[in-house]
């Protein structure tokens, strides 16, 4: 198989992916009923940028004749989607001529020309901006572990020091999200409502919050209590009022 054909495969193989996801995504968005508005159509494919190029000061064009018009050169190809560069996806090229325009993909070199062809093929690398769409990623994942990493941190100390008014998102045994408000605090014993209601979507949990929504009758949790439903990801975020 050849380098290109492989290449080829590939982005296939990887548009196909991109596909998926995008189905995915697109299902995800709309059940969370996000205010983003998702674009709606998907632009991605390949495109490539010239690397490097050198003349042929000793070959005349074998088209035209013309001495000192031949240029090798070398472009990167990468993928892309809504033409950010994801990355590069291999290098291709030839010889062109200035004078009349004659291009000679690498394969229909003559042999005196594949061999320096291959030498400014080695050259060539891909430019970081082939990356763009990936170190993108990488940053937005790394943001995003950053953002959990502190926000569980916040949630621990404010499990740890309970305040009237905290409201614990919590995971239901059916697997639904619910509210706990915390009415109030004696030593280590944390009185709690339950609200009565429940929704399969952890976004619009919140909007669960009214008083009239929680159980008349409260309960009683030790703070000891809540660090292990912290642990066991049954209290799943922390919310302080903000005058608090
Ligand atoms: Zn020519």
């Amino acid at each position: 198989m050849s380098p290109i054909v492989g290449y080829d495969l590939f982005l296939n193989n990887f548009t196909k992916c991109i596909e998926e996801y995008y189905i995915i995504f697109k299902k995800y968005y709309f059940s969370q009923r996000s205010p983003v508005i998702f674009p709606l159509m998907l632009i991605y494919g390949s495109n490539s940028s010239r690397l490097l190029t050198e003349p042929l000061p000793d070959t005349p064009c074998h088209a035209c004749g013309t001495a000192d018009s031949l240029r090798l050169s070398v472009s990167g190809r990468y993928a892309h989607i809504y033409w950010i560069p994801l990355f590069p996806a291999g290098k291709l090229g030839g010889a062109e001529c200035h004078n009349c325009g004659t291009v000679l993909l690498h394969k229909q070199l003559p042999p005196a020309l594949k061999e320096p062809f291959m030498a400014l093929k080695q050259q060539a690398t891909a430019p970081i901006w082939h990356y763009a769409g990936l170190l993108l990623i990488a940053l937005l994942a790394l943001s995003s572990l950053l953002t959990s990493g502190l926000n569980g941190k916040q949630d621990l100390a404010y499990l740890e020091k309970p305040h009237t008014g905290d409201l614990y998102h919590v995971r239901t045994q059916e697997g639904n999200f619910s509210l706990l408000k915390v009415v109030a605090v004696d030593g280590n014993s944390v009185q709690l409502q339950a609200n009565t209601y429940q929704t399969s979507s952890s976004s619009e949990v919140a909007d669960l919050n009214k008083p009239e929504n929680y159980d008349h009758d409260a309960f009683d949790l030790t703070r000891y209590d809540l660090q292990i439903m912290k642990q066991k990801e049954q209290i799943v975020d922390v919310e302080r009022p903000e005058n608090d």
